[in-house]
C-alpha cells in the first residue's frame, strides 16, 4: 500500500492547523459537525425522491462518542458517504473549501486569522488530532473504504466494513503538552456538550451522545434507594435554525458567527434583514448585506443564489431564482414548508411560490437600503462603495416601477455640496429657475471640477453631479429625467440656461473664428463663440450625439 502526498497547498494549511493558538483549537468540531451534518443534506434531499433509500426526515443523526482509553473522539453520520474517488479528492486537497484557497494569496497575515474566524474544514482537525481515521460508505455502494493520516506525510485509502451508509470520523486526540489538558479536554463530555451548544446549536439534525445517569436502581427499597450508572443518548443541540428564531431574541454575536461560518466570509455582514412572512406563500429567510466585496464576486468563479430549505430540508445551495440579478452580492437563507418537494431542482424556476417569494425580498432589500440611507448614512456610502455598481446595472435594467424605486438609492457626487447626494436632495435643491439636473463626466472629481465647461455653471453655484464612473454617465443618458426633470450635459453642448447670455459676434470675432476653423479643417465641425467660458479661452464640445466620456468608453471596449 502506498502512501500519498498532500498537495502542496494542504501541507501548508497543515503546518498552519498544527501550530494554530489555542483558542482556535476547538473550532474543530464546528466543521467536522458541519460537514456530517451537510452531507444528511443530501442524502435527506435524495431520499425525497428514492425510496430506496429507506430514511425518513427523523431518522438522520450525527453521534459523538468518545473513548477515553483509546483518545479517541468519533463523530459518525448517516449521511450521503464517500467513494474512494471522493475520499482521495475531498480530503486529499485542501481545494474543495474554496474560501481558503483564495485567502492563501492574500496575506501571511491573514493566515492564523482565517482559522479563528470560520475555519477550513476537516483539515482543522490536526489542530487536535495527531492521527485521523475516516471509515465511509457512500450510498449506492457495496464496498467500504478507509482513509488514514497522521498529518503531514500523507495518507492512505484502503477496503473497509461499514454496514450501514454514512461515515464516522475518528479523531485520535494529542498527548497534552505543557498545559494540562491542553487536548485531552476533547476526550471529556462537558467540553463536547459545551462546544456543540456553542458553535452548533442551529443544526438542523439531532447530534447525539451517550451520556452517563445516575437512576434509582428498580429493585433498591424507596427508604434505603441504591444508585447506578445507566448510558442514555442525550440530543445536544436545539435544533432550531436562527432563521426560525425570532430576530430580537438572536444576538449580534450569533448572526455574525453564522453568516462568517456558512458563508466562509471573514468579516460580519453590514447588516441582517429578518423576513418571517405568512399569506399567500409562508417562508422564513435571513438575508445579508456584506460588509465587503465577496472574495470572487467579479469573477466568474462566484456562485450567486440563496440557499434553499423546504421544512428543514435543504434543496439547493445557490437557488439563483430567489434573488434579482443585481443583487447577487446577498447572501442568506429562505425555508419555506410550501414549497413542493420533490419537484426536480430545474423545475424551480417556474415555481409560481418561488416567484412570490422572490419578488418580495427584492421589496425588503430595497426597503432595508432606503432606511440605511436615512438612518445610517456613512454606512450606507460604505455599501454604495462596495456594490453601487450593481445596483446602477439594476437601474439599467429595470422599467417603470422598480427603476423609480431603485433610482432613490443612486449617489452622485455633487460640486455644491462636496459630497455624495441623492438625486432626490438634488432635486429638492433646484431652484425655480432651473430646468435640468447638471451632470458632466470624466476620471476623476478634479478632472471634471477643472472642465473650462464647468465654469459658467460653477460661478452661479449650480449643482452638477459629477460622474467618475462610466456608469454613472450611461445612467443619466438613460433616466433621462428624474421628477419631471431633464438631465443634461454641463459639458457638451447648450447648458438650456433661459437667461444663457447669447454671444455677440463682431465682425472681427466671425473672422477670427473662420480662421481657426480653416486651420483646424476636418478636424472639428465647427467653431463658435460661447459664454460658458470664464477663464479660459477655448474648450472642445462634442455638440449632439456621443459625449467624449462615452466615445471614450466606446474606444476602450472596442477590439
Ligand atoms: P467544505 O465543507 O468547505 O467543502 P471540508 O474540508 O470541510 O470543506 O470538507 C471537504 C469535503 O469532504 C466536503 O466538501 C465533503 O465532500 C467531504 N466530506 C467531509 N466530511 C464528510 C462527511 N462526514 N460525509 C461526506 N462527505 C464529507
Ligand atoms: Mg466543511
Amino acid at each position: 500500500m502506498r502512501k500519498k502526498q498532500f498537495k502542496a497547498e494542504s501541507k501548508r494549511l497543515l503546518d498552519l492547523m498544527v501550530n494554530s493558538i489555542y483558542t482556535h483549537k476547538e473550532i474543530f468540531l464546528r466543521e467536522i459537525i458541519s460537514n456530517a451534518s451537510d452531507a444528511i443534506d443530501k442524502l435527506c434531499y435524495l431520499s425525497l425522491t428514492d425510496d430506496k433509500v429507506g430514511l425518513n426526515r427523523g431518522d438522520f443523526a450525527i453521534t459523538i462518542s468518545v473513548d477515553k482509553d483509546a483518545r479517541t473522539l468519533t463523530v459518525s453520520d448517516n449521511g450521503i458517504g464517500m467513494s474512494a474517488d471522493e475520499l482521495e479528492n475531498n480530503l486529499g486537497v485542501i481545494a474543495s473549501s474554496g474560501s481558503y484557497k483564495f485567502r492563501r494569496e492574500q496575506s501571511e497575515d491573514a493566515d492564523t486569522d482565517i482559522i479563528g474566524q470560520f475555519g477550513v474544514g476537516f483539515y482543522s482537525a490536526f489542530m487536535v488530532a495527531d492521527h485521523i481515521t475516516v471509515v465511509t460508505k457512500k450510498y449506492g455502494e457495496t464496498q467500504a473504504w478507509k482513509w488514514e493520516s497522521s498529518g503531514a506525510e500523507g495518507y492512505t485509502v484502503t477496503e473497509a466494513e461499514r454496514d450501514a451508509v454514512g461515515t464516522d470520523i475518528i479523531m485520535h486526540i494529542k498527548e497534552d503538552g505543557e498545559e494540562a489538558g491542553e487536548f485531552s479536554r476533547y476526550l471529556e463530555d462537558w467540553t463536547i456538550k459545551s462546544l456543540v451548544k456553542k458553535y452548533s446549536d442551529y443544526i438542523r439534525f439531532p447530534i447525539k451522545m451517550l451520556l452517563p445517569h445516575s437512576v434509582k436502581k428498580p429493585d433498591s427499597p424507596d427508604d434505603k434507594p441504591e444508585y447506578e450508572t445507566v448510558y442514555e443518548w442525550e440530543t445536544l443541540n436545539s435544533m432550531v435554525p436562527l432563521w426560525q428564531r425570532k430576530k430580537s431574541e438572536v444576538t449580534k454575536e450569533e448572526y455574525d458567527e453564522f453568516y462568517q461560518q456558512r458563508f466562509g466570509e471573514m468579516a460580519p455582514p453590514q447588516s441582517v434583514i429578518s423576513v418571517s412572512a405568512e399569506g399567500a406563500v409562508t417562508y422564513k429567510a435571513l438575508l445579508f448585506l456584506p460588509s465587503k466585496v465577496p472574495n470572487l464576486y467579479y469573477t466568474q468563479d462566484f456562485k450567486p443564489g440563496l440557499q434553499l430549505y423546504s421544512a428543514g430540508v435543504m434543496i439547493m445551495d445557490h437557488c439563483q431564482e430567489l434573488l434579482p440579478e443585481y443583487f447577487s452580492f446577498v447572501r442568506g437563507v429562505v425555508d419555506s414548508p410550501d414549497l413542493s418537494l420533490n419537484i426536480s431542482r430545474e423545475l424551480l424556476q417556474h415555481d409560481r411560490q418561488l416567484k412570490i417569494i422572490s419578488s418580495n425580498l427584492e421589496k425588503k432589500i430595497i426597503s432595508e437600503l432606503k432606511k440605511m440611507l436615512s438612518d445610517d448614512r456613512a454606512g450606507y456610502e460604505k455599501f454604495y462603495e462596495n456594490f453601487g455598481r450593481a445596483l446602477k446595472v439594476g437601474v439599467l435594467n429595470q422599467f417603470g416601477e422598480k427603476r423609480e424605486s431603485l433610482q432613490e438609492l443612486l449617489l452622485f457626487y455633487s460640486s455644491t455640496e462636496k459630497k455624495l447626494v441623492t438625486l432626490r436632495e438634488y432635486a429638492d435643491r433646484m431652484p425655480e429657475s432651473q430646468k435640468y439636473i447638471y451632470y458632466a463626466a470624466g476620471d476623476t472629481l478634479e478632472a471634471i471640477d477643472s472642465l473650462p465647461q464647468t465654469e459658467l455653471l460653477k460661478e452661479r453655484g449650480t449643482e452638477i453631479l459629477y460622474c467618475t464612473d462610466r456608469a454613472d454617465e450611461f445612467l443619466a443618458d438613460s433616466l433621462r429625467t428624474y421628477d419631471g426633470k431633464e438631465f443634461r450635459s454641463a459639458v457638451d453642448g447648450d447648458l438650456g440656461l433661459e437667461d444663457e447670455p447669447k454671444p455677440q459676434e463682431s465682425e472681427s470675432d466671425k473672422e477670427c473664428l473662420a480662421f481657426i476653423k480653416e486651420t483646424l479643417g476636418d478636424r472639428v465641425d465647427e467653431v463658435k463663440a460661447s459664454q460658458k467660458l470664464k477663464s479660459h479661452p477655448v474648450c472642445m464640445t462634442s455638440g449632439d450625439g456621443l459625449t467624449f466620456e462615452m466615445e471614450k468608453y466606446f474606444q476602450a471596449v472596442q477590439p
